[in-house]
């Protein structure tokens, strides 16, 4: 699929679809738009590239997530920090292919559903579908919808709906919650 295809079936009941995958009620029209998003990342795969499904659970220790994480990204995946925004040099990364949650390799993102946000941080304006769980947080007194990577828990950043269309969504990822995989 490619970026007109993704945004054509985002306007076209890719969201009312993802509703229907979060509360597992879903027409047959819904169903196939799942599927579409579903396969959607794997067009970003680098050749070969074998990758871990959200069936997939990874728990760890703390001292096994220290050992396996630098610094910086142990902060922000296992303590919920927040990196220095216009630190991370994904903001900056504009190849085809996919990120992938730095705890535990799950895709989360492609380089189609990303767009310069101008805040400092990565941005994407969709998800590759049931990779995230949400958590409302109330750090900044508002509340705030935070995510986290489904597969192994770690923190991510936050969804504001201020995105842009189809979907007004902009989903702030810290950088070093991710690992980006080009595709050539
Ligand atoms: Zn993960």
């Amino acid at each position: 699929m490619d970026r007109r295809t993704l945004l054509k079936v985002l306007a076209a009941g890719g969201l009312a679809a993802r509703g229907a995958l979060a509360s597992g009620a879903g027409s047959a029209k819904d169903m196939k738009d799942i599927k579409a998003l579903q396969d959607h990342w794997k067009d970003f795969l680098p050749a070969g590239a074998q990758l871990p499904s959200p069936g997939e659970p990874l728990q760890l220790s703390k001292d096994e997530w220290k050992k396996r994480l630098p610094p910086e990204s142990y902060r922000v995946l296992r303590e919920e920090a927040t990196e220095r925004a216009g630190t991370s040099p994904l903001n900056d990364e504009k190849r085809a292919g996919v990120f992938v949650c730095r705890g535990c390799d799950l895709p989360v993102f492609t380089s189609d559903m990303k767009f310069d946000s101008g805040t400092g941080w990565p941005s994407f304006f969709t998800t590759i579908p049931g990779v995230f769980e949400m958590k409302k947080d109330y750090f900044l007194i508002y509340p705030r919808t935070e995510y986290h990577c489904i597969r192994c828990g770690g923190h991510h950043g936050h969804v504001f709906d201020d995105g842009p269309a189809p979907t007004n969504q902009r989903w702030c990822n810290n950088g070093v919650s991710l690992k980006f995989l080009p595709k050539a």
